[in-house]
């Protein structure tokens, strides 16, 4: 990565506690989300520039031991100690010095790849170029999947499917767990025929012997891959169960770093690694992971991000080594209205326009941001 080096220093980063009502409501094997909950960073230096980054959790440990709180807690409280007496010292400070300051915190990797996100963001704006070109962007659109969580009602679901087919998505995933897996992925599979398919299961699968057969039957649906089926902490489970079944293993959960990716593909506890940048600390170590993979082996996939978030994932979207269709919808199907303008449109034949201006290549709608911000707190840098 080229540039990583700040051109102006920092004169203050202000952290927004943000809540938007999602338009329809979210269900995965953790729970029931109706809004959605974010810190947004904003990142200002000595000449006006602006950097935004967001950090995109649950706000309850399901997913992971970080919420939205831990977050917060946790820049406020350690990282922004870390950046200011790294600032102090260097006001041109390289950006992975300071991640590599944040590495005396163990984990809360969410906490830290926001952080990370706004100081991309505001490089890329003080040397006036967009931030896919740090990202190593080499595309202007990609196909775009999208993420359906478990439904009530069968039927719903399968209208759901049809109406985000006639959208254009490319690649349709759906949750699963036990008790809602193969006759769904029968009854998606005879109405919607050879469509790029996959399921997530969330970890709600063991390797006992009911839910193995039931995983092991999941090949006959030739899915493009089952993401996170057992536990985050079994590595060895997930090879046990690769060497089972045909169809990919993708990790979601398991991997946090550039290790933990290559132990699970060197030693096949799985075939592709769902690349969430906040799960893994940040988007210089998604990139890595990336170019660890290679295509094929990688996709990006989503923590239901505001524009911001969803903007920094595109670009990572748009570097050679992610070709598997990601989780970044449009904005329409989870928010009236996004942070970002233009709001990120899917067109009809399924693909998501990479924006070219400086940084984000977007307008940030303040108004929006005041609206539904809880609380804020800035933090002037002294030199
Ligand atoms: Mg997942």
């Amino acid at each position: 990565m080229k540039n990583t080096k700040l051109v102006n220093p920092i004169s203050s980063i202000e952290f927004i506690d943000f809540e938007i009502p999602l338009i329809h409501p979210f269900r995965t094997s953790f729970g029931v989300e109706n809004h959605k909950q974010a810190i947004i960073i904003k990142i200002t230096d000595s000449e006006g520039n602006l950097g935004w980054g967001e950090t995109s959790v649950s706000t309850a440990p399901g997913y992971c031991y970080e919420t939205t709180k831990t977050a917060w807690h946790i820049q406020q409280d350690f990282l922004l100690d870390e950046m200011t007496n790294l600032t102090a010292e260097d006001p041109q400070a390289n950006i992975l010095d300071i991640m590599d300051s944040f590495s005396k915190i163990r984990g809360h990797q969410f906490a830290k790849a926001g952080i990370e996100s706004a100081l991309w963001a505001l490089v890329s704006m003080q040397k006036n170029i967009s931030l896919g070109s740090l990202y190593g962007a080499t595309k202007h659109k990609i196909p775009t999947g999208v993420s359906i969580g478990i439904q009530t009602d069968l039927d719903y679901l399968i209208k759901r499917i049809g109406s985000f087919l006639d959208l254009g998505y490319h690649r349709i995933k759906i949750k699963i767990e036990p008790g809602w897996d193969k006759q769904v992925l029968s009854r998606v599979r005879s109405e919607y025929g050879d469509i790029l398919l996959m399921v997530d299961a969330n970890s709600a699968y063991t390797l006992k012997e009911s839910h193995l057969a039931v995983l092991k039957s999941l090949d006959r649906f030739e899915l493009m891959m089952i993401e996170q089926p057992l536990h985050h902490t079994d590595m060895l489970m997930h090879k046990k169960l690769q060497a089972e079944i045909e169809t990919p293993v993708c990790l979601d959960e398991s991997i946090h770093n550039l290790p933990d990716a290559q132990l699970s593909l060197e030693f096949d506890c799985c075939r592709i690694i769902n690349i969430k940048p906040g799960r893994v600390g940040g988007y210089y170590t998604a990139l890595e992971i990336g170019k660890m993979g290679g295509p094929g082996k990688v996709w990006c996939g989503g923590m239901l991000e505001i524009g911001i978030g969803r903007i920094h994932n595109l670009f990572l979207q748009s570097n050679d080594n992610f070709t598997i269709p990601g989780d970044t919808s449009g904005s329409s199907r989870y928010f009236q209205q996004d942070i970002i303008s233009p709001q990120i449109v899917v067109d009809d034949k399924g693909y998501v326009e990479i924006p070219t201006g400086p940084s984000l290549g977007v307008d940030i709608n303040q108004n929006l941001i005041n609206k539904f911000t809880r609380k804020s707190v800035k933090t002037d840098f002294k030199y």
